[in-house]
Order: structure tokens, then sequence, then C-alpha cells
């Protein structure tokens, strides 16, 4: 897998959409017959929005593994007032579009010798679940937990996925964290920051990915760095 990827323009075609609830959707963009697109786990994509005659460009984190050939998987949060987020939500199955990839520096060393704390809220869980498909069955040794934040128990992205992987590979650890929990709710409450202190008190040997907004950002950085990760064994990528 090569560290740089030049960037280049494909033809797509919107071949599946699938709603999780929480004004949050899966766009499944299908290249055409015979073309594939290279990226790095954790890189993005930008799409390329028609509008009155311009294009507005926006970046998404690519959801899927570089594995999946044919196809790239994007999940996207309706933005009140949005532009490109408001469009997406007009398109229909078979409709077309440009986007261009690969973009982006948040990656994973290859090989991994760490141990690997995902954090992340809402569309967060896109670049990570590139990363997890791809790695994992590779037969990466190391701990892996994802440490996913959200409102709503029934609208967690993936998670028959997660709960999947998390039998199929010991070393994977899933742990969803609900901040509006229902009383069937079992599992963990509260922001994803709280958690940081309770499941990571220990740093060594461990690297801290985030990703999403800013604000969940700041908060869960200001925790691991309380923990003791050191600076640079904490990356994010930020969407706003
Ligand atoms: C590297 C990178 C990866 C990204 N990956 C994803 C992804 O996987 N999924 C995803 O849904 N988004 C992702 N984003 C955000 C995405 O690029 C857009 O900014 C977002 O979808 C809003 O676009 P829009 O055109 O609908 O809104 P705009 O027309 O740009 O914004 C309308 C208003 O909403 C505010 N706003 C903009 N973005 C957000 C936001 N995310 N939440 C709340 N308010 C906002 C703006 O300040 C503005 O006032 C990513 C951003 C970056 C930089």
């Amino acid at each position: 897998m090569s560290e740089k990827i030049a960037p280049q323009y494909f033809d797509v075609t919107l071949s599946a959409i699938t709603d999780f609830g929480n004004e949050t959707r899966q766009f499944e963009l299908s290249f055409e017959p015979g073309r594939t697109a290279e990226f790095i786990p954790g890189q993005f994509a930008v799409v390329i929005c028609p509008k009155d005659g311009k294009v507005i460009r926006r970046a998404y984190s690519i959801a899927s593994s570089p594995d999946r050939k044919e196809a790239l998987e994007l999940i996207v949060k309706l933005v009140q007032g949005g532009a490109v987020t408001n469009w997406f939500w007009s398109l229909k199955q078979g409709d077309r579009f440009r986007v261009q990839l690969p973009f982006g520096k948040f990656i994973l060393p290859n090989p991994i010798d760490f141990d690997i704390v995902f954090v992340a809220t809402g569309t967060g869980i896109a670049p990570f679940r590139s990363m997890i498909q791809y790695f994992l069955p590779r037969g990466l040794q190391r701990k892996v937990w994802l440490l996913f934040g959200t409102r709503y128990a029934d609208m967690i992205p993936y998670h028959s996925e997660w709960l999947e992987l998390e039998k199929r590979y010991p070393n994977f650890c899933y742990i969803p964290t609900i901040s509006r929990p229902t009383a069937a709710w079992k599992g963990e409450t509260g922001y994803v920051q709280t958690k940081i202190e309770k499941f990571f008190s220990d740093p060594a040997g461990k690297r801290i990915y985030i990703c999403g907004l800013n604000e969940m950002i700041q908060a869960a950085q200001e925790a691991a760095l309380k923990q003791g990760f050191p600076k640079e064994h904490i990356s994010y990528e930020k969407y706003d």
C-alpha cells in the first residue's frame, strides 16, 4: 500500500442508500465497470456536487475498506441548511455524479506496533470502519477498542457489524456509549470523553485516534492528556 496515491476523478452511480436514523445515511457509490480506486484506510473522498452551473466540493471519510473494489461507502449526517448534505438527501438510486480521491493523512502505520483506541461520535465512525475492516482480517494482533458515542441506542451505525466483529476477533472490543438512553439500554451511558478516563487510565503501549466534530475532539483530547497519553500518541480528524 503506497503512502502517497495521486488523487483521481471517478464517475460514480449511487447504488444503495441505507438509513441509520438520526438523519444519518450510508451512500454506496459504485464505480464504472472495470475502474477501481486505490486509497489507504482513513483517507477521504471529495464529493463534487453540481450547483447552479458551478460545483461545491465537500470531504467525506471513506467508510468502506479498500478491499471493496467495486464501490465506496460514505456515511453522511444531514446538516440543517447544509448545501451538500441536503443535495445528498435529494438523490435517488441510479443518480450519477463525480468524486475525487484519495486525500488525507489520517491513517495508521503499517505494520502497527501499538494497541489502538478509536474514539468517534456520529459519522466520525467512518474512517475507523475502513481501518477495522482492513486490518483485522489481516491478522492484526494488537488490541483494538472502538469507543463510539451517540444519542440513541437504536440508531448506532453498523451496530450488528461491530458485535459480529467482536465475536470473530478476540482482540477487538466495541464500547458504545449512549447520551440519551432509555431504560432498556444496559450498556455505557454518557459522553465518550468520560469513558476515556474509565477504560484507558493506563496509556502504556496505546495510541488514540479521534474523529468527529471539534467540540468532542477537544474534550476527548483533554481527557486523553489527563490520563497521561503523550500528545504525539493522540491523532484526530476534525469534520468542522
Ligand atoms: C476530512 C473531513 C472528512 C469529513 N467526513 C465526513 C463524513 O464522513 N460524514 C459527514 O457527514 N461529514 C463529513 N465531513 C463534513 C463535510 O465535509 C461537510 O462539512 C458537511 O457534510 C456539511 O456540508 P454541507 O455542504 O451540507 O453544509 P455547509 O453548507 O457547508 O454548512 C451549512 C452550515 O452548517 C454548519 N456545519 C457544517 N458542517 C457541519 C457539521 N458537520 N455539523 C454541524 N454543522 C455543520 C456550517 O458552519 C454552516 O453554518 C468531513 C469533513 C472533513 C474536513
